[in-house]
């Protein structure tokens, strides 16, 4: 199955390729907040598979 397969790692629908890994421009965002909201104060505490996915595309693309 091809990595373009991959659901939105924020909403689990279809990803949309302008905006690959997510489905819009507002899951990108979303995703983006997350990361200097919650993980940031706490960096390597919380283990979220959401996050594992996301970051194993980044740079494959
Ligand atoms: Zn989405």
């Amino acid at each position: 199955m091809s990595i373009k397969n991959r659901p939105c790692p924020i909403c689990k629908r279809p990803r949309q390729e302008d905006y690959t890994p997510f489905c819009s421009q507002r899951c990108k965002d979303r995703d983006l907040a997350r990361w200097f909201g919650d993980g940031y104060a706490v960096p390597g505490e919380r283990v979220d598979p959401e996050e594992i996915a996301a970051r194993d595309w980044d740079g494959q693309e």
